[in-house]
C-alpha cells in the first residue's frame, strides 16, 4: 500500500529532522521539509502531500496560519498545526483557520500518530462526501434540465430580475406559440402585455410574486396567433443560498380543454334541471285536470243520487279524460324516446309503404284538431301518386305529427301547407305555417335536446319533439331543418333518401 506523504513546514531545522525521524518510524513518507510559508506554497502543488504538519511561527512574511489557509483554499490538503506557544490569542487565531488538527510541542510520538490518523480519516471521509454530492448535483442538474425541456404540458421558463426571459422549454413553445429564439432576451411583457390579458401585465405578476414569494392566477390569455387559452400561471421568486433574489420561475398550465368540459357540464346540469322543472310542470297539468274532472263527476253523482249524471255530461268527462291521458302518454313516450336515444337503443322497424298515403292518413286522423285550432285542413300538394319507399312508418308518422302539432300551437288560426316532392334520390316533405316564426339564432338550437325558443309560461312543451324528430330522420340517413322568419312563419323540411331495401 502506498505510504501517506507528509510535508513538514518548520523553521527550526533540528525540530524538523526530529519530526521527520518520528514520521518515518511511524511508517509515513516525508517528501519535503521547508522552513517558510512562501516555500511551502511554491512546492505544494508539485508534491501534493496527503497532509502537512505546519509550525505556526515561520520564517518569512507569512505565518503558519496564513499559509495553511491559502493551501486549504487552493489544494484542499489537510493541515495539522504544531506550536510551542499555547497562548490564548494564538490558539484562537489557529482555530479560526479551521485546521484539521492541533498539536502542542513538545509532543509524544503516539500523540503525533493519533492526530495524523484521525485527520487523514476525517479528510478522506469529507472528500468522499464532497465527491458524491458533486456527482449527484451534476446528475440531478442534467436530469432536471432534460426533464424541463421535454415537458410539453407545462410552459416552464425563467426570468431574471428585470423580467427578461432567459429559458424557454418545449411546453412553452407549444402553449404560448413563440419559439425560444423569439422570446429569449425579451421582456415578459412581450407575452403578458395588456392585449393578451384581462387584468395584470407581466410586471405586475412579478411584483406580486416578490411580495408573496409565489403568485398564481387563472384566466384567459392569448397565444402568439391570438387564439385564446385558459391558463393557470404560477410565478415564484427564486433566491440563492445566501438569500439574494436572482430571478423568477414561471409555470403555465393550459387548461382550455378542461375549462370547456366544465362549462359544457355546467350547461348540461342547468338544462337538465330546467328540463326536470318543465317536465314535472307538464306532467302535473293533465293530472290536475284529471283529478278536477273526477271531483266534478263525484259532486254530480252525489247531487243526482237517484240516478247517474246526464249522458252528455258523462261523454264530456270521458272526452276530457281521454285527451289528458293521451297527453300524458305522449309526454312519457317522448321521455322514453330520449332515454332510448341516449343509451343507443333507438332502432328502426322498416317496412314498405306509400308516404303520400301516410301523410293523408295523418291529416285525416287529426282533422278535428286542425279545425279546433282554426287552421282549416292543410293544403296537401304532391308531384307523384306513388311515393313508395322503405322507412319506419310509425317513426315517420311521429315526425309528421310533431311538426304539425307545433304548427297548430305556434301558428294557430293560420293555414298550413304540406308539399311532398320526390326524385330518384329521395323524397322531401315540407310543412309550411304562417305563425310566430323562429329567430335566426334559434333555428338550429330548437333541434337540440331540451331547447325551446319560447318561454314555458307562454306555451307549454318539453322541448323534446324536434330533437326526437331529427334523430329519427338522421337514423334514416336523412336531414331535417327549418327556414323561418320571426312574425312571418316557418317551413320545416324533411329529406329522406329513397330506400329500397
Ligand atoms: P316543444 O314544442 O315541446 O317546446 P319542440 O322540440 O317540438 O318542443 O320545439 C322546440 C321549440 O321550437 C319550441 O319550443 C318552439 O319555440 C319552436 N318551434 C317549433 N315549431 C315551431 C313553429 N312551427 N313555429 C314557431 N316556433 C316553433
Amino acid at each position: 500500500m502506498k505510504k501517506n506523504q507528509i510535508m513538514i513546514v518548520e523553521d527550526e531545522s533540528i525540530v524538523a529532522m526530529d519530526i521527520e525521524r518520528s514520521l518515518k518510524r511511524l511508517g509515513y513518507e516525508v517528501p519535503l521539509i521547508v522552513s517558510s510559508g512562501e516555500e511551502a506554497l511554491e512546492n505544494v502543488e508539485r508534491i501534493l502531500p496527503n497532509l502537512i504538519l505546519m509550525d505556526i511561527q515561520l520564517k518569512g512574511k507569512m505565518d503558519g496560519i496564513e499559509t495553511a489557509g491559502k493551501i486549504q483554499k487552493l489544494y484542499n490538503i489537510p493541515v495539522i498545526f504544531l506550536t510551542a506557544y499555547a497562548d490564548e490569542p494564538t490558539l484562537q487565531k489557529a482555530k479560526e483557520a479551521e485546521p484539521y488538527g492541533y498539536i502542542l510541542k513538545p509532543f509524544e510520538e503516539v500523540e503525533l500518530r493519533t492526530a495524523i490518523e484521525v485527520v487523514l480519516k476525517k479528510h478522506s471521509a469529507f472528500e468522499r462526501i464532497q465527491n458524491e454530492s458533486a456527482e449527484k448535483l451534476n446528475i440531478s442538474e442534467e436530469v432536471f434540465g432534460f426533464f424541463i425541456d421535454i415537458v410539453r404540458d407545462y410552459a416552464i421558463y425563467m426570468l431574471d430580475n428585470d423580467g427578461t426571459i432567459i429559458t424557454w422549454n418545449e411546453g412553452a413553445v407549444r402553449i404560448e406559440g413563440y419559439t425560444a429564439d423569439e422570446v429569449i432576451g425579451k421582456k415578459i411583457d412581450m407575452i403578458y402585455d395588456y392585449r393578451h390579458r384581462e387584468v395584470n401585465n407581466g410586471h405586475e405578476m412579478l411584483r406580486n410574486a416578490l411580495n408573496f414569494g409565489r403568485y398564481t392566477e387563472e384566466g384567459w390569455r392569448k397565444r402568439k396567433d391570438e387564439q385564446l387559452f385558459w391558463s393557470t400561471t404560477t410565478v415564484t421568486a427564486i433566491y440563492d443560498k445566501k438569500g439574494n433574489q436572482f430571478g423568477f420561475g414561471v409555470v403555465v398550465h393550459d387548461l382550455t380543454k378542461k375549462k370547456y368540459e366544465e362549462e359544457a357540464l355546467q350547461k348540461a346540469i342547468v338544462s337538465r334541471d330546467e328540463f326536470l322543472a318543465i317536465a314535472s310542470h307538464e306532467l302535473r297539468t293533465p293530472l290536475t285536470i284529471l283529478k278536477l274532472q273526477a271531483e266534478i263527476f263525484n259532486e254530480e253523482m252525489k247531487r243526482n243520487y237517484e240516478g247517474v249524471p246526464s249522458k252528455s255530461k258523462v261523454e264530456h268527462l270521458i272526452d276530457i279524460t281521454i285527451k289528458q291521458i293521451q297527453k300524458l302518454t305522449f309526454l312519457v313516450e317522448d321521455m322514453l324516446d330520449i332515454s332510448r336515444i341516449r343509451v343507443g337503443k333507438f332502432s328502426l322497424h322498416k317496412e314498405k309503404f306509400n308516404l303520400r298515403e301516410l301523410i293523408q292518413e295523418v291529416i285525416d286522423r287529426n282533422r278535428q284538431r286542425f279545425i279546433q285550432a282554426k287552421c282549416g285542413l292543410p293544403e296537401f300538394i304532391y308531384n307523384d301518386e306513388n311515393n313508395t319507399g322503405i322507412w319506419d312508418k310509425m317513426r315517420i308518422e311521429q315526425v309528421l305529427t310533431n311538426v304539425l302539432n307545433n304548427a297548430l300551437v305556434y301558428a294557430r288560426g293560420k293555414p298550413i301547407k304540406i308539399c311532398l316532392k320526390n326524385d330518384e334520390k329521395g323524397v322531401q316533405i315540407s310543412i309550411e305555417d304562417h305563425g310566430i316564426g323562429i329567430s335566426q339564432a334559434d333555428t338550429k338550437k330548437i333541434f337540440n335536446r331540451f331547447e325551446r325558443a319560447i318561454d314555458a309560461n307562454e306555451v307549454s312543451g318539453l322541448g323534446l319533439g324536434l330533437y326526437i324528430s331529427s334523430q329519427i330522420v338522421e337514423a334514416h340517413k336523412g336531414a331535417m331543418w327549418v327556414e323561418s322568419e320571426l312574425g312571418k312563419g316557418s317551413t320545416f323540411y324533411v329529406d329522406l333518401p329513397m330506400q329500397t331495401t
